[in-house]
Order: C-alpha cells, then structure tokens, then sequence
C-alpha cells in the first residue's frame, strides 16, 4: 500500500504579510487532502476479511470521491448511500461523483429503493446494509471517527517538525472545517507535543455551536479545541457569495489553486487574523479537494460572469 505522507510547506503573499501553505493536496494524484489523512488508518493496517467498504453522504462531495480511491488502492468495492442523485449530477461530465464511478464506486440513491420506510441514510445503513454483510468496513459520514486521529497526527507531527527547524517562535495553524475532525485531532496533538502551536478554525457546514458539538463528540476535553473564528456575516454550506468568489480568485492569483466551498470562508478568517495583527506566523493548511471546483467554477461563473 502507499504511504501517503510528507506533503512539502510553500509560502504565498496575502495582503502584504507571507502564509505557510501545507500542501496536502499534492499528497498523492488520486488520493489527496484532508480525506486522504484521516483515511490513512484505512491503508496502514490490514483488513483481511474485508472486501466492501460502505459510506454514506452527498454525491458531489469530496468524500464520496476520496472513498472510492481509498477503495480502489485497496481493491475494495465501495457501496456509496445517498438519500438523491440529481439529474444534473448524472450527466454531469466531470468533478467528485463522475470521477467516483470512474473508480468503479457503486452510489446507491436511497429514493429509489423499495425498503427504505422513512429511514434517513445512517438508520438504512446500520437497519439492513450492514446486518447482511458482517465483513463491510463502514465509515460514517465525512470520516468523522476516531480512526481518523492517525492519519491527522501524522500531519501535526509533519508540521511540528517543520516548525522545530524554522526559527519561529510560535504558529497559528488554519483550516477551515465541516465535521471538525482535522481540526480537534491536529490541536490534541499540539497541546500534547508542540505547545507553541495552536489551531484555529471557521465553521463551514453547520454554525459554531454545531462545531463546538462536533468536536466534544470526538474529544470530550474542551483543552484540547481549537478556537473558532467566526466571519461578520452568516454563510450557508454550498451556497454561492460574490465576496467568496473574490477572495477565491485574489488567492488563486498568488498560484495556488484552492477550492471552493471551504476554502473561500477559510481565507476570509486569514484576512481577520491578520488584520487583528495578533497572529503574526500562520500556516494555512491546503486540504484539496480540488476536483469539486470542475463543478462549483461553472456555476460561479454563471451567477457572477462580471466578477
Ligand atoms: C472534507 C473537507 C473539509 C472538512 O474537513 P473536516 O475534517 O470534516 O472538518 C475541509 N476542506 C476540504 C477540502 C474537505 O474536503
């Protein structure tokens, strides 16, 4: 199995100040980001009796295209639930779900099976999939489990090696989060090995609260969270801003390629850290996901072709 591991740490301008960029989407060509780290648990060890991996979430999302990698470098089948395919996402000619039954991924749209009675996704996983296969791995939604913390340590101690030949004093990690669970297991790691770095993060899927929640699930020690960030006005998931698309570019010019659902409200927290002039080393972390802006570009451009 590869390993998938040592990503090199590039740096960018960004309003004057420089920003350590950790570049987790050059991983691996098929396999990369933040999915990529918290499935490295999945390569590493050996499952001999497994032969079908299952998950469950949207159908254009990173993580349905990550799992089904993770599932051909393991020779795995990968059964994928999800509660609807739209149409547009079926004759759609590139991006996550179309490179996902390239992989040879198996997506199930539960709105179309007879036995569903009502159950969401997770419930029709754990009711009828896995009681009639006993050998199927499954990983909930977005990887958000404990197996996630090897592959994510692995990445602190990348950074905290980097950190300790550099001649800085302290650093402010930033990612940007959905789950939260890069975020909670790479902080745990510095509060325990490298206390001269600190994490900090935004809240992308749900508000600060459900983050907050997200995190003590994993880690029920509030010592070990990251701080939130929080941007002045309220973003919705997966929903379109001009000003997301503006900084989206302003980024992309200074040559790299970020993507465009967390990566927008990610810069825009880096922008108030560093006009809050208390953070004077960051390093922003580049969790991939590239593939999803084959999708997500179009559309921006449509909404907004003068900008
Ligand atoms: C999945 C994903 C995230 C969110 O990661 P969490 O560990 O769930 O917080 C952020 N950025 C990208 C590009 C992702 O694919």
């Amino acid at each position: 199995m590869p390993v998938l591991i040592n990503t090199p740490i590039d740096s960018i301008e960004y309003n004057g100040s420089r920003i350590f960029v950790k570049r987790d989407d050059l991983l691996h060509k098929e396999f990369s980001g933040n999915k990529a780290r918290k499935f490295a648990y999945f390569l590493k060890h050996d499952f001999p009796n497994v032969s079908r991996l299952i998950g469950y979430g949207s159908p254009v999302a990173n993580s349905l295209y990550s799992m089904s990698a993770l599932a051909k470098l393991n020779g795995w089948q990968l059964d994928f639930y999800t509660d609807h395919i739209a149409a547009q996402v079926l004759n759609s000619e590139k991006g996550n779900y179309v490179e996902a039954i390239a992989n040879g991924a198996n997506v199930i749209d539960l709105s179309l099976v007879d036995d569903r009675q009502n159950r969401s996704c997770g419930e029709y996983i754990e009711q009828v999939v896995l009681p009639a296969d006993k050998q199927a791995l499954f990983v909930p939604e977005g990887g958000r489990c404990l197996y996630a913390r090897e592959g994510v340590h692995q990445l602190a101690k990348e950074i905290s090696d980097w950190f300790s030949v550099s001649k800085l004093t302290a650093l402010t990690v930033f990612l940007p989060s959905g789950t939260g669970t890069t975020a909670v297991f790479l902080n745990e790691y510095f509060v325990l090995y490298a206390p001269d770095i600190s994490v900090k993060t935004c809240a992308c899927v749900g508000d600060e609260v459900y983050l907050s929640q997200q995190f003590s699930e994993l880690i029920t020690d509030v010592s070990f969270h990251p701080e939130i960030v929080k941007t002045d006005k309220k973003y919705h998931f997966g929903k379109l801003y001009r000003e997301f698309y503006q900084i989206w570019q302003k980024v992309s010019e200074q040559g790299i390629e970020f993507e465009l659902l967390y990566d927008p409200k990610g810069w825009m927290c880096v922008e108030k850290l560093l006009a809050d002039a208390a953070d004077t080393n960051i390093l922003y972390i580049h969790q991939g996901g590239l593939l999803g802006n084959a999708t997500m570009l179009p559309r921006y451009q449509r909404k907004y072709p003068t900008t």
